[in-house]
């Protein structure tokens, strides 16, 4: 069944509540599964909906798939496809569906791959969760997003740097744009485009460096308005002249905003705060 026989067949009403807007070409599910290798490995789907993109990943037969999704009648969709040979499972292929909150579960699997056309309300808490606060952190995410995000997150020359995307640059050694997906692309068709991107995790940095980073580079945000010298010595109590000292060690200006320093520079401040 193409995807608006399937719409059709299951009296499909999209949830607006669970950012439900279904991905109907199949041009650019290709792209998505493409852009990742599949076959052998083991892969998350999280929020599958009734599988337009999990057709995809099961044809070039993982060693398992899991899914996570919240709606049980996207579930039960899954549940009926399969059982009508819509959908396939390879005999190679292990195949789960979880029903529950993709933010309350922690995959298990030794290393894995994530894949995902979530609702853009997530997008955020995801990536946290799956780069940073996991302990079982997948390898590698491909991660369908609202393009503004997706542009802030690959740092596009209009837009400084943000909290989630020195957060992402700390944690992953390769983050690239796959492709934009123009909102006709969705049933139904949300208000914004889209973007596909990639995350390769880096290995083996340290967990305690991580948070350390992490909480400091959140206090340099907190009021991203206003002066980054009085963010930190606010949110960290650290006096500021103190903070002045090693600003001028490092050549930042006592002006300066959170938003103006790459990961480089929070790097070098980050070894001068005590
Ligand atoms: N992947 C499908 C596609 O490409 O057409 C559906 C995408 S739709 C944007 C997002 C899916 O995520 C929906 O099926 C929705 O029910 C599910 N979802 C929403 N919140 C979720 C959560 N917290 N955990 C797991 N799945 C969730």
């Amino acid at each position: 069944m193409d995807h608006r026989e399937i719409l059709r067949h299951y009296g499909i009403r999209a949830q607006k509540s669970l950012g439900q807007n279904f991905l109907v070409n199949d041009e650019i599910l290709e792209t998505i599964a493409d852009s990742i290798d599949i076959t052998g490995k083991d892969i998350l789907e999280i929020g599958p909906g009734y599988g337009a993109l999990t057709e995809k990943i099961l044809t070039r037969k993982p060693k398992s798939l899991t899914l996570i999704e919240l709606d049980k009648q996207m579930i039960n969709i899954l549940n009926s496809r399969i059982y009508e040979k819509d959908l396939v499972i390879p005999e190679e292929t292990e195949f789960t569906i979880i029903e529950g909150d993709v933010l309350k579960q922690s995959p298990v699997m030794a290393s894995y791959s994530v894949i995902a056309n979530i609702p853009y309300y997530i997008t955020s808490p995801i990536l946290f969760r799956f780069l940073h606060e996991l302990e079982n952190k997948p390898d590698e995410m491909i991660i369908l997003m609202q393009k503004e995000v997706g542009d802030k997150i690959c740092e596009k020359k209009w837009y400084h740097h943000s909290y989630l995307s020195l957060a992402l640059e700390f944690s992953c050694e390769t983050i690239e744009e796959i492709c934009l997906v123009e909102k006709g692309n969705f049933i139904p068709a949300p208000k914004i485009d889209s973007s596909v991107l990639y995350f390769k995790r880096k290995e083996g940095y340290d967990i305690a460096e991580a948070k350390r980073f992490l909480s400091i580079t959140s206090a340099g945000f907190t009021s991203p308005r206003k002066k980054l010298l009085s963010n930190l010595a606010n949110a960290l109590h650290i006096p500021k002249d103190t903070l002045l000292a090693s600003f001028k060690q490092i050549g930042l200006l006592e002006t300066a905003r959170a938003e103006e320093l790459g990961i480089e520079k929070w790097n070098e401040l980050i070894k001068l705060i005590p």
